[in-house]
C-alpha cells in the first residue's frame, strides 16, 4: 500500500480506539466481511468467514478469519478463536473430501516477524498432496539439553498456572452425546464416502456445502 506513510503520520494523535477504527476502515478483510468488497466465499457464519485466497498456494487454499477485526491472535477472544479452529478442522476435512487432498497445512502468520502482511488475523488452510510443491521451510536445529531445560522452564513460567485446563467458555455448547471432544466427524482420507456423517453433530457447519464449493473451484 502506497499510502502507509501518510496514515502513520495521521495516527500519531489518535487514541487506541480511534487507531483501531481507522485500521478497520482501511482493512480489506473487514470490507470483505461486511460485503463491501467481493470475495469467493467458502464458508460463513456469525463469527467467521472463509474465502478463497486470490493467489493460492494450491487448489482450495482458504483464508479463514474472524469477522471482527483483530490484528493478531493475542487480541482474539478465546471463544472466537476456538470456533475459528473448529471451522479450520471442517475446511481441512472438506479439502480431503472435495479435492482429494491427502493432508492440510494450517498456519497463521502471527505478527510482522512471522511474515504477517494483512492487519486482520487469519488462518490459512491449504489442502495438500505429497507432490504439490508447497514449501513451508521449518529448519531443524540441534537443541542442547541445558538450553532445552531453560526454554521449557521459561515457557512454563510464561504460561503461568495454566496446566492443561480447558479454557473457560472456549467451546460452543455441546450436545450431551457421550462423544466428548468430537465436534466434527472424522473423514478417512482414502474413502470419500465416509464424509456422509457430517450432519450428525456439526454445530451447524455444513461440511457438504463447503466441500461442494471447494470442488467447483478445484476444477
Ligand atoms: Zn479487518
Amino acid at each position: 500500500m502506497s499510502d502507509n506513510d501518510e496514515s502513520s503520520e495521521e495516527t500519531s494523535n489518535l487514541s487506541p480506539s480511534e487507531i483501531e477504527e481507522l485500521q478497520r476502515k482501511n482493512c480489506v478483510f473487514c470490507h470483505i466481511a461486511s460485503g463491501k468488497v467481493p470475495a469467493r466465499k467458502v464458508y460463513e457464519d456469525d463469527v467467521c468467514l472463509a474465502i478463497l485466497d486470490i493467489n493460492p498456494a494450491g487448489p482450495g487454499h482458504v483464508l479463514l478469519m474472524p469477522k471482527q477485526h483483530y490484528t493478531v491472535m493475542f487480541n482474539v477472544p478465546e471463544d472466537v478463536l476456538g470456533h475459528v479452529f473448529i471451522i479450520a478442522k471442517a475446511l481441512s476435512q472438506a479439502g480431503l473430501k472435495a479435492l482429494q487432498a491427502k493432508g492440510s497445512t494450517i498456519f497463521a502468520a502471527n505478527g510482522v516477524a512471522a511474515g504477517q502482511r494483512a492487519p486482520h488475523f487469519m488462518l490459512h488452510v491449504i489442502p495438500r498432496t505429497p507432490s504439490d510443491g508447497v514449501g513451508l521451510y521449518i529448519p531443524s536445529r540441534a537443541l542442547p539439553e541445558k538450553q532445552a531445560e531453560q526454554i521449557a522452564a521459561a515457557l512454563a513460567t510464561a504460561l503461568g498456572g495454566r496446566k492443561g485446563e480447558a479454557p473457560v467458555d472456549a467451546t460452543p455448547a455441546k450436545q450431551d452425546s457421550g462423544q466428548k471432544g468430537e465436534t466434527a466427524p472424522e473423514v478417512k482420507q482414502d474413502d470419500p464416502k465416509q464424509g456422509k456423517t457430517s450432519g450428525k453433530k456439526s454445530d451447524a457447519i455444513d461440511l457438504d456445502a463447503i466441500a461442494s464449493l471447494l470442488a467447483k473451484e478445484g476444477k
